[in-house]
C-alpha cells in the first residue's frame, strides 16, 4: 500500500463489489491472493482507455451541453470520506461554471452502484475545488448514451453509507455478514470460502 493510500485507503471502483456482497469486498481487500484479474475486468479497464478517444471526437451534445472544457482521468480525493478514485471526465460548463462528472461503462445498464459512484464523485469534487455539484453522467459505452444522475441528498447519505461500511471493513479486517439474497451465492466465486451459506 503507497503512503498516499494510508489517508485514502477505499477505491471508488470497489463499490460494485461491495454492492453486490460486502462479503466480496472484504475478500478482495483483506485477502486479495485469493481472486485473480479476470479477463472481463482487463477488458473494461481497456474499453475505458480507447473511450477516451472517441470522446476527444465527440461533442458534448450527448450531455445536452453546447460548450465546455473536458478533463480525462481525473485523480480524485476525500479526506472527509477516506476515498480515492480517478473521474474518467470533468465537463466544465462554459456559460455557468458547472461542474459535472462522468463515468464510462461498458454495461447497459445504469445500476445504483454505478449512480453511487458518480455521486461519490460528484462530493469529492466538491471538497476539491469548492463548487456545488448536482448532477453528473453515466456514458453507457455499449449503447453510446449519457444517462444523468441526480446528485441528491438521497444519494449522498447511500453512498456515504456504504463508503464508511468499506472503510470499517478495511481497517478492521472484519468479514461482514452474507449477501442478503442467497441467489447471489450460487455462482459466486468465492462460494467455498463461505461455509456459512446455502
Ligand atoms: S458466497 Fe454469498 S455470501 Fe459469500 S461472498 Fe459470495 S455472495 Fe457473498
Amino acid at each position: 500500500m503507497l503512503d498516499d493510500d494510508m489517508d485514502y485507503p477505499v477505491r471508488v471502483t470497489d463499490l460494485k463489489q461491495f454492492v453486490y456482497c460486502p462479503r466480496v469486498y472484504f475478500y478482495q481487500v483483506c485477502l486479495p491472493k485469493i481472486r485473480p484479474v479476470t479477463f472481463k475486468m482487463e477488458e473494461g479497464a481497456r474499453a475505458g482507455q480507447s473511450e477516451v478517444g472517441r470522446e476527444e471526437r465527440r461533442s458534448l451534445r450527448a450531455y445536452g451541453i453546447k460548450e465546455g472544457a473536458r478533463e480525462f482521468d481525473v485523480p480524485v480525493r476525500s479526506k472527509r470520506l477516506g476515498v480515492r478514485g480517478e473521474i474518467d471526465m470533468v465537463v466544465t460548463v462554459a456559460e455557468t461554471g458547472e461542474v459535472i462528472p462522468v463515468d464510462y461503462k461498458m454495461s447497459k445498464i445504469a445500476g445504483i452502484h454505478f449512480q453511487m459512484q458518480v455521486t461519490v464523485y460528484g462530493m469529492m469534487l466538491e471538497e476539491m475545488r469548492g463548487v456545488k455539484v448536482t448532477r453528473g453522467f453515466l456514458y453507457e459505452i455499449p449503447l453510446k448514451r449519457a444517462e444523468e444522475v441526480e446528485i441528491d441528498m438521497r444519494m449522498r447519505l447511500r453512498a456515504e453509507k456504504a463508503f464508511r461500511e468499506m472503510r470499517e471493513i478495511l481497517e478492521q479486517e472484519r468479514m461482514p455478514p452474507p449477501a442478503r439474497n442467497v441467489a447471489k451465492c450460487v455462482t459466486c466465486e468465492f462460494r467455498r470460502f463461505c461455509n456459512d451459506v446455502v
